[in-house]
């Protein structure tokens, strides 16, 4: 069979309108090409009332953002921080920049985000932590009461890492919005971009000038460069923000095309073992940046994974992550495994993982072993993302529907 994909299917691409251009031609004939100008409060402004928040610090990336969460959060060298074990490493690595130490909170089946009760069972062994760096993954939003009363109960502070799940709500709440200090991306796999950015969000004006003074390389107010603490360069330009703006004229429609994309899987693919990346009916509203399945335990082939290459025995009616990566693959079709959780990245391997049950780092590749679960390693053994495009067609996903339908045959 020929691949009826003649350009790529992507799992998440850059989709522009027109309206970018214009702000970006405004930029270019005003000569405000830098990091200085008009777009950058403006996105500041549509970016921080879209969320809910008082202030939006524009950085030159969702990694930068959360690196000076971390400073505002005051995060010194060696202080353990409690961290989401399931995501990208950027959400992670800011705390190392800062020489902190991340103690890995196991994931929970509901949302695939930090389990509460893992969390607690974390307070419970390490009682004075006093900031907890909270991602919601794929767009969809981790138990935010639950994990909000027991940083209260505990008077610790969340950063919400919500590069994935912009526009995704809690309670009718905006995510990016819980937290003392939140972030979101604008790289160009998430539901918009700058090209590349994140934004900072604040509830005071001056941890936002902190930030902003950080970003821009520590310059004190004197006529030369005078420095008393340490700066980054890490202000996003005005070209980008102008591509920001265009991009906030169509969130919603990118919001409606995404969420369309999952409704699709969902019913398309109902027949087979598997279900789609979960979140609690009634209490949130996903983005569905990315579409994700999990194959049911029964349903899985053998597969092992070492450090950089998979194995797996195809077998009658079953099937894995790896062998439908490969079948779409074939077919010029993205795909990609859940991120691999970070205890078990060889970076973070002596990090302390805690599970709900308090007892994370017995074991670390086997999915169940002496009585526990290692949902995240679960996960990833299970989970695939699924290419969720907003300029992919029905007929296109259609196709992809039956690619992976042939897998478990
Ligand atoms: C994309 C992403 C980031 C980093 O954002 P950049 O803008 O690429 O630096 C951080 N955390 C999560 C969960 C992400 O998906």
């Amino acid at each position: 069979m020929i691949s009826p994909f003649e350009k790529k299917l992507w799992l998440s691409s850059p989709t522009m309108h027109g309206d970018e251009q214009h702000f970006v031609q405004e930029a270019f004939d005003a000569n405000w090409v830098s990091t200085v100008g008009p777009h950058l409060a403006e996105l500041e402004k549509t970016a921080a009332a879209y969320v809910g928040m008082p202030y939006g610090v524009a950085l030159s990336s969702g990694t930068a953002a959360l690196h000076l969460a971390v400073k505002l959060a005051g995060v010194q060298p060696g202080e353990n921080v409690f961290c989401s074990d399931m995501t990208f490493d950027a959400t992670v690595n800011p705390v190392s920049y800062e020489k902190g130490r991340q103690i890995f909170i196991d994931s929970e089946y509901d949302t695939w985000n930090m389990d509460p009760a893992a969390l607690e069972q974390a307070f419970k062994l390490y009682p004075n932590t006093r900031v907890v760096m909270l991602a919601h993954l794929y767009g969809t939003p981790a138990k935010l009461d639950e994990i909000l009363a027991i940083c209260k109960k505990h008077h610790a502070i969340l950063i919400e890492d919500a590069a994935e799940s912009l526009g995704a709500t809690y309670k009718g709440k905006q995510t990016g919005s819980f937290g003392t200090y939140n972030i979101i991306s604008y790289n160009g796999n998430k539901i918009i971009t700058c090209s590349g950015g994140g934004m900072l969000f604040t509830h005071d004006e001056e941890s936002a000038n902190k930030a902003r003074k950080w970003a821009t390389q520590a310059r004190e107010n004197a006529p030369w460069y005078q420095h008393e603490e340490l700066g980054y360069n890490y202000r996003m330009s005005n070209i980008l923000a102008g591509i920001g703006r265009g991009q906030y004229m169509h969130l919603n429609e990118h919001l409606a095309q995404k969420r369309a994309i999952y409704k699709r899987y969902q019913e398309g693919l109902k027949d087979l073992p598997i279900e789609m990346n979960p979140y609690v009916k009634g209490e949130m509203e996903p983005n569905c940046w990315l579409s994700c399945l999990l194959i049911k335990p029964e349903a899985m082939c053998k597969q092992v994974r070492g450090e950089k290459e998979a194995l797996y025995v195809k077998e009658p009616g079953k099937s894995c992550p790896t062998h439908i990566m490969e079948t779409l693959a074939k077919y010029n079709v993205e795909s990609r495994p859940i991120w691999k959780p970070m205890h078990l990245q060889p970076i973070y391997r002596m990090n302390p993982f805690i599970t709900k049950d308090g007892n994370g780092r017995a074991r670390t590749n086997a999915y169940i072993a002496g009585g526990t679960v290692d949902v995240g390693a679960d996960i990833f053994a299970r989970g695939l993302c699924l290419p969720s495009d907003n300029k992919m067609t029905q007929e296109q996903q259609d196709v992809v529907i039956e690619l992976i339908k042939e897998c478990f045959k």
